[in-house]
């Protein structure tokens, strides 16, 4: 059987590692670890249905992959990765604009009409005085989108079960910066680390937003970016905190509950920023001002911890899927931005399916756009 090699250890690779071991694949991981790698500080919302974004072929990626998602919590049932249903909605509080409201209202009820939620699923405008009863702190709502069906997932358990579960299924983990990719007569060979070469018949890109640098060299010039997300951790004394919904305000922010206590409010999505993982008193202010503006109870809680990511994002906001083109047996599995853990097991899945039976990928995530 070929040796496969993965490049980064993120979610991505994670996900290639633990399909790729299962399938009886020989797999190795190498990974850097490399601070402000994206899984480690996303916040773990899973939901496509209340999202405003339009593009037709990321909307169907984003539905399939949240389809997926209780077959790959069946698979990882012996681990715990923090995955529940918590219901998300939307608020727009008083005083806010409501244009912004009626455009994203607007757009996710013509998703449901042209029939891409199941009915039993339908989002629902709530009366705000039930959405207070479910979390008393949040402040004056003034209208309110609600989804029950949506789920959260902690990234960090998740990526630390996907390479358990792969190391069980007998991938190797290797902690070491891959320095560059090794191509003979336009057919991968294997990859240079700072521990050395090592050869490969088929290799995985899933380096997150340092991809793009790596794959430079071979032609391909990822349109990818860092945005820089700076989230926060709060600790609240409340024990219903494990029911309480996912809350998305009006400026892209949120709010995500654990069973612990533990409030999750975020994120800035900066641009810009450059390859510099670094948390900002503005960021930080950023999340605060926000959070509180929704839910101005969470004031006196205690806060736990600051996280910051780089979120590979492409610039058409669509992932990136599958074959590299110019280079036999070089693939890539990347450009997830802002919804790499809600899609990126799913597009995992797709890459693996297309490396081992061939099957084909909607060209509009292809590789060879950037070509
Ligand atoms: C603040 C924040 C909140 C988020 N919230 C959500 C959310 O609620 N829902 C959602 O769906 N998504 C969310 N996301 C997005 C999601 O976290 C990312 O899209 C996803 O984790 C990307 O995973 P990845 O494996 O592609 O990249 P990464 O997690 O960045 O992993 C890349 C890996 O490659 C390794 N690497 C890099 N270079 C090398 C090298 N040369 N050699 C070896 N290893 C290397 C790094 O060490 C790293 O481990 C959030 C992101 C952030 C930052």
């Amino acid at each position: 059987m070929n040796r496969t090699m993965v490049v980064g250890g993120g979610l991505l690779g994670g996900m290639m590692a633990h399909l790729l071991a299962r399938q009886g694949v020989p797999v190795a991981v190498y990974d850097l670890k490399r601070p402000g790698n994206a899984t480690w500080a996303g916040a773990g919302i899973i939901s496509p249905e209340i999202s405003a974004v339009v593009d037709p072929d990321y909307v169907e990626l984003a539905m399939a992959a949240g389809r997926y998602y209780p077959e790959l919590v069946e698979r990882l049932n012996d681990y715990d990765i923090g995955y529940g249903q918590a219901g998300i909605a939307k608020v727009r509080m008083r005083g806010e604009d409501p244009t912004a409201f009626e455009r994203a209202k607007t757009a996710i009820f013509r998703r449901q009409a042209e029939g891409r939620f199941p009915t039993q699923h339908a989002v629902q405008e709530v009366n705000p005085d039930w959405l207070r009863e479910q979390l008393p702190l949040l402040g004056d709502v003034a209208e309110a989108l609600y989804y029950p069906q949506a789920a959260r997932v902690d990234g960090r358990k998740l990526a630390s079960a996907l390479r358990m579960d792969s190391e069980r299924h007998g991938a190797q983990w290797i902690d070491a910066e891959v320095q560059g990719l090794q191509v003979k007569e336009g057919r991968i060979r294997g990859v240079t680390t700072d521990r050395g070469d090592a050869d490969a018949d088929q290799v995985v890109m899933a380096a997150g937003f340092w991809s793009r640098s790596l794959l430079e060299p071979v032609g391909l010039h990822l349109g990818l970016t860092p945005h820089r997300g700076q989230i926060v951790h709060l600790a609240t004394d409340r024990r219903d905190a494990g029911e309480w919904p996912i809350i998305e305000g009006m400026h892209g922010h949120y709010l995500l509950a654990w069973p612990d206590g533990r409030v999750v409010a975020g994120a800035t999505r900066e641009t810009g920023t450059g390859d510099a993982p670094h948390l900002t008193a503005e960021g930080q202010h950023e999340v605060l001002t926000q959070a509180f503006r929704v839910a101005p109870g969470l004031k006196p809680a205690m806060v736990v911890e600051w996280r910051v990511g780089l979120r590979p994002a492409s610039e058409d906001g669509r992932p990136i899927l599958g074959a590299v083109p110019p280079v036999e047996g070089l693939f890539v599995v990347t450009g997830h931005g802002a919804g790499g853990l809600l899609c990126g097991p799913y597009s995992a899945e797709l890459v693996v399916r297309h490396m081992l039976e061939g099957r084909p990928i909607n060209p509009a995530f292809s590789a060879a756009r950037f070509l």
